[in-house]
């Protein structure tokens, strides 16, 4: 019988569907995914054997038996394949070597101190040629990778600007794809971080929320009924140059009082080394000084808690969402800045609005873009599970 193009296209659906549910429901038997999904057995047995031969699902012993002969149960085969996640920030990139769940085998931080794309480009290319190679084996190898860079990034992964890294127009997925194939994903840092807390982290039960990336800048990748919202042009989530101050202080993009020069990491800096005249703390230091009851220190990040509590209270007015998650460096002054900072949502949100909306810190910490980032080529990898991997080899 000859198959029609049709046909095949509904098999490969429902064979995504099939291994989307032992993905998420494991472990479980043949029978349950027919009544879960409402195909019927001979049709869910065919594509569960094919799952079997590829790999990507295996058998474990039998379940409970509803009277008869006990079932057998699957398993999704987390270890058929690994991924790459890479984090760019200003100071450092973050890489981890995942498996198919996203967790975590192998990670590497490698300070920067040049972040022109030729020297990032040269890290990325060494450093992950070194993860791969700590790989487990496996049937299908690397699948591809994801990396979170802190700019705006186009439909066509290209890096249209970056700010903090001095970047305009640079295209990674070129210099990297003649290496480790074309499963390569580049996404804004908060897109990824909000993919990674939505899919690994706090947001996991939350259709609606917003991810915070707070470091130099402030930026936001934002999950409207369990995808992120990315705009017409990709760019959407640009709320640190949201104005908060009419006449406040002179942002990096031309404008006057955004979020950013008031409640980010760098403005607690530059605050801070006008305060301390003799030293530039850095954050880490600023907050042993204040859980040592340094005055100042304590009086800083709540000043800073405020000035976060004003955006977080526009964002919840206009976007009514279930979650907030602040995430990246700042993250770690969590507990001594959330006081001043719910305080001020509290007073400065509508109460209609903020009812059912929960803040709280990335359950991730600073690993959500980079576990974010390396879920892209995965879901990727997954949507089509007959797929051939390329890159496999070459690393
Ligand atoms: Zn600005």
């Amino acid at each position: 019988m000859k198959i029609t193009g049709d046909q095949q296209l509904i098999k490969k659906m429902n064979k995504r569907i099939v291994l989307d549910t032992i993905r998420k429901q494991q472990p479980l038997s043949r029978a349950d995914i027919s009544s879960a999904i409402g195909l019927n057995k001979a049709t869910v047995s065919s594509l569960v054997s094919e799952l079997i031969e590829s790999q990507l699902v295996t058998e474990i012993g039998p379940g409970e038996s509803s009277g008869g002969r006990k079932p057998t149960l699957l398993l999704f085969n987390r270890s058929a394949g690994h991924a790459i996640g890479v984090d760019i920030r200003v100071n450092d990139l973050l890489m981890i070597l995942v498996d198919l769940e996203g967790n975590v085998i192998q990670e590497k931080t490698v300070p920067l101190t040049d972040c022109s794309p030729e020297n990032v480009l040269n890290q990325m290319r060494k450093h992950i040629t070194l993860l791969g190679k700590k790989a487990p084996a496996s049937p299908y190898g690397i699948v591809g990778m994801g990396i979170g860079v802190p700019g705006l990034v186009d439909e066509e992964n290209k890096v249209v600007s970056s700010p903090n890294l001095g970047w305009n127009n640079i295209s990674l997925y070129d210099s990297l794809s003649t290496l480790f194939g074309d499963n390569i994903h580049i996404d804004n840092e908060a897109n990824a971080g909000a993919i990674g807390e939505k899919l690994f982290g706090a947001g996991q039960d939350s259709a609606n929320l917003i991810y915070l990336s707070i470091g130099v800048g402030i930026g936001s990748g934002i999950i409207v009924k369990g995808e992120l919202y990315r705009g017409t042009s990709n760019f959407s989530g640009e709320v640190g140059h949201m104005t908060i101050a009419e006449d406040g202080p002179l942002c990096r993009c031309g404008n006057r009082g955004c979020w950013e020069t008031l409640a980010s990491e760098k403005a607690l800096l530059d605050r801070a080394a006008v305060l301390w005249e003799d030293s530039r703390p850095n954050l880490e230091e600023i907050i042993i000084q204040a859980k040592t009851g340094h005055e100042t220190a304590i009086a800083l990040l709540e000043e800073l808690g405020s000035h976060l509590g004003v955006g977080l209270a526009n964002l919840i007015n206009i976007l009514n969402p279930e979650l907030i998650v602040i995430g990246s460096r700042l993250s770690l002054a969590g507990d001594m800045l959330q006081d001043a900072m719910l305080r001020t949502v509290e007073s400065r949100s509508l109460s209609y609005h903020r009812k059912k909306t929960n803040v709280t810190f990335a359950a991730l910490g600073i690993r959500s873009t980079a576990l974010g980032a390396a879920s892209m080529p995965i879901t990727s990898f997954l949507a089509d599970p007959d797929v051939t991997v390329a890159s496999s080899s070459s690393l």
